[in-house]
């Protein structure tokens, strides 16, 4: 079926995700081709994928020994039940995955999406506890600023307030601060100062008590948020104090997972193992939706170690989709990519370039911090005090102009660019958006 560009009145039977409707039909933005780091506009334009889509892409566009694993997987299976059966390439990518995630994380439960794998989490910590005696234990910890997609779970744990606000508090959840300080702006890589504030944890338990606490569900750097990337430190503070007061550790790696830092996850990055580690995106290079949790060898044995008959399920949660063997064979093939270690390599000598181009912004009009990690950074614009977003989402529409798509969210641009991309398309990207902020300004 060949589409057609809409126009008018036809764009209105779409509402679109997490988009003001309202602008968006003032200036559509289309894309109806990609290929490698570009995608194309129906109007025939060629634009830098600055954000590997939506952090998902790692790989680029069009990855052949992607696209030919899913077509061979369709003309053998293309659908098997999720539930008391499964198919052979649920359980290789299941080893695979456990090759690749840290310690003795290695039991994987499949979800659709980022936004599933952390409410999926949130859900096996509390019956976690519950197998091990302590059902008071039903309290979450996040962070400000943190983003753990947009069901009821993930945003009541999430920190970012305007996701919040209109639905009300369905989960009992506290915060954290977030790590952004003022004296680390302009930062490159990990900032210096922070460690300490992992100890506001101590605050939080000497009002709730840890025992009626179930996880603390961190990012290891807040990749919606901004960027925020903690001390290095921090986590492994925060895993110390989890471990004194009997708190599960849980990372969502949505956007950190599979190499965005140079390492295979966060967790590997800051040396830190989480009891249960979420991921999507990258795992099947954005192609297919999927998400996993990763859980430790405690987590998965306590719950199949409950008392009862063997026909008891042991963990009452699933969706018709997990491990969809589609998905599963993207991931296969995602994988056997994203775990080369010439790539991480490559993703490590390119966080070098990426370092330099992005803090070249330093000293444009509006720019008032500019922050990077392996390859993922943000630029943070001066928010305007009546509009905070509206000078971010600007520029974004001037790159788009100028030919590059650049994600931006609250005051900030976003940045993590394919892994195959060049250092000369770094600089170009950069040269844009460089462009862009001088003109709004
Ligand atoms: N968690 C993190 C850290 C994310 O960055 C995202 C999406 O950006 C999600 C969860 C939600 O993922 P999804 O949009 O696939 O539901």
């Amino acid at each position: 079926m060949r589409s057609t560009v809409p126009t008018g009145e036809t764009m209105r039977h779409h509402w679109l995700a997490f988009t003001s409707n309202r602008r968006f039909h003032q200036a559509p933005k289309l894309v109806s081709k990609a290929e490698g780091i570009f995608y194309h506009t129906p109007q025939g334009h060629k634009l830098y994928d600055s954000l590997s889509g939506l952090w998902c892409t790692p790989l680029g566009h069009g990855n052949r020994q992607i696209s030919e694993a899913i077509s061979h997987q369709l003309s053998q299976l293309d659908y098997a039940p999720a539930f008391n059966v499964s198919h052979p390439l649920a359980f290789q990518l299941s080893e695979q995955i456990a090759g690749m995630a840290p310690g003795d994380l290695n039991h994987v439960l499949y979800c659709n999406s980022g936004s599933e794998a952390a409410d999926t989490a949130l859900k096996l910590a509390r019956a976690y506890w519950r197998a091990r005696g302590k059902p008071e234990k039903t309290k979450f910890i996040g962070r400000a600023k943190g983003y753990h997609g947009v069901n009821f779970g993930g945003i009541s744990v999430g920190g970012i307030g305007p996701n919040r606000k209109v639905y009300g508090q369905t989960l009992d959840a506290y915060h954290l601060p977030h790590t952004w300080l003022t004296e680390n702006r302009f930062s490159r890589g990990l900032p210096q100062e922070g460690d300490y504030l992992a100890d506001a944890l101590l605050q939080i338990l000497e009002v709730q008590d840890a025992s009626n606490i179930a996880a603390v569900m961190v990012e290891p750097m807040a990749g919606s948020g901004g960027v925020i990337v903690p001390s290095s430190g921090y986590l492994k503070r925060l895993r110390t104090l989890c471990d004194q007061h009997d708190i599960l550790l849980i990372f969502d790696e949505v956007i950190t997972g599979f190499g965005r830092m140079g390492t295979v996850f966060g967790a590997d990055y800051f040396a830190v193992q989480p009891d249960m580690l979420t991921c999507a995106k990258a795992l099947t290079n954005g192609i297919m939706p999927m998400g996993a949790v990763i859980t430790s060898r405690d987590i998965y044995q306590t719950m199949m170690d409950q008392p009862g008959d063997d026909f008891m399920i042991e963990f009452p949660h699933g969706y018709t989709y997990s491990a969809h063997p589609l998905a599963c064979a993207a991931a296969m093939a995602s994988l056997e990519q994203l775990n080369q270690p010439s790539l991480m390599e490559q993703v490590r000598s390119l966080s070098q370039v990426f370092e330099d181009a992005i803090h070249d912004l330093k000293g444009l009009p509006l720019v008032e911090d500019i922050r990077n990690i392996g390859l993922a950074g943000a630029i943070q614009i001066q928010s305007d005090p009546a509009h905070p977003t509206k000078r971010a989402s600007e520029i974004s529409a001037l790159c788009w102009d100028k030919e590059v798509y650049v994600r931006f969210g609250g005051n900030n641009l976003s940045f993590a660019p394919p892994f195959i991309c060049s250092k000369q398309d770094i600089h170009e990207i950069f040269s844009r958006v460089a462009d862009a902020i001088q003109q709004y300004a």
